[in-house]
């Protein structure tokens, strides 16, 4: 079986390498705050001092770790994994990252004769743990082909989208239409309890409807219970909505309601619910109004 390469143990990283050790592959893990690499260890997967050694002798490597500049580092940095790659190895980075960025990587590895995939995911940690996430992929499709039983550990959902890049153009599309539904979730509660409802019964009665959706069963009970745990953190999901407006930028895309979205979600950072799961950005829309 392919040797594997894993940098980025955190939320995702950490379930998604524990599957695919359990799936039978080889598998060497690089964490940079080393003790999240215990776990891994535990289960009998080989530990790296670096993302370079990490790389060395893989066949495929896995990033997951933050946001573009994170990815630069662990994959083109002097003792990055594209140093530890051999030719014909194929790097595959699963974090959430600038379209462009990914681009950049991908000819930087091409030049060493490494393929490179962008291959973000959605799913959120559930999907991470239960190896339900849904993998969008950009670069070369023989590639993808090459990796493909790799990526089935992990996800059960695989789509091709097209050169390096769209696999990120795909998710930042995905988080543009999170955001601003994580938004309505959090004013039409908000509202509803500024006409003093019983917000529970209000989510019972709307469910159901047209204005159900993945973050309306999933968050809303969260945010009545008032329980910010994350999940993904609001810091993430800002991030991915600033990408996601840098994107649109470039494309001289107005995105009005994505652009307030973001702005409630950097008053949830500065009020210091940054680490909070994205539920807590219905204290934003409150906090603004003065409600909280
Ligand atoms: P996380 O829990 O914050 O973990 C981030 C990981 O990246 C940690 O292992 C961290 O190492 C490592 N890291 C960050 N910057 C680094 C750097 N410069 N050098 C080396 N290691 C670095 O984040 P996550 O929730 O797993 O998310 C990972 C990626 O998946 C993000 O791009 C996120 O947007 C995306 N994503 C997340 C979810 C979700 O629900 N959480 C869902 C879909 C996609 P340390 O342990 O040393 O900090």
């Amino acid at each position: 079986m392919k040797q594997i390469g894993f940098i980025g143990l955190g939320t995702m990283g950490r379930p998604m390498a524990l599957n695919i050790l359990n799936a039978g592959y080889p598998l060497r893990v690089y964490n940079r705050t080393k003790s999240k690499m215990e776990p891994l260890m535990a289960a009998g997967a080989q530990v790296a001092d670096s993302c370079r050694e990490a790389a060395t002798g893989a066949d495929v490597v896995i990033t997951m770790v933050s946001d573009s500049a994170d990815v630069q580092d662990v994959v083109l940095g002097a003792d990055g994994a594209l140093a530890g790659c051999h030719k014909g190895a194929v790097i595959i980075d699963m974090s959430t990252i600038s379209p462009s960025v990914a681009s950049e990587i991908a000819v930087a590895c091409d030049e060493k004769g490494v393929k490179f995939l962008d291959a973000p995911v959605t799913g959120g940690e559930t999907g991470a743990i239960n190896a339900t996430l849904s993998i969008m992929v950009g670069g070369d499709a023989d590639t993808l082909e090459s990796v493909q039983s790799v990526l089935a550990v992990v996800g059960d959902k695989i789509t091709y989208m097209g050169l390096n890049g769209s696999g990120q153009s795909a998710k930042l599309c995905n988080q543009v239409i999170c955001a601003l539904n994580i938004l309505a979730v959090s004013e039409g509660l908000a509202m509803g309890e500024a006409a003093g409802l019983d917000t529970s019964k209000l989510l019972e009665a709307v469910r159901g409807g047209a204005a159900g959706s993945w973050i309306l069963d999933n968050l809303a009970p969260k945010m009545i219970a008032r329980d910010w745990a994350p999940g993904f953190r609001v810091t993430l999901q800002q991030k991915d909505v600033r990408l996601a407006l840098e994107a649109a930028a470039q494309h001289l895309l107005p995105l009005f309601g994505t652009s307030a979205a973001h702005q409630v979600m950097r008053v949830a950072e500065a009020k210091g619910w940054g680490d909070e799961g994205t539920q807590a950005i219905i204290k934003a829309v409150k906090a603004i109004a003065d409600r909280l």
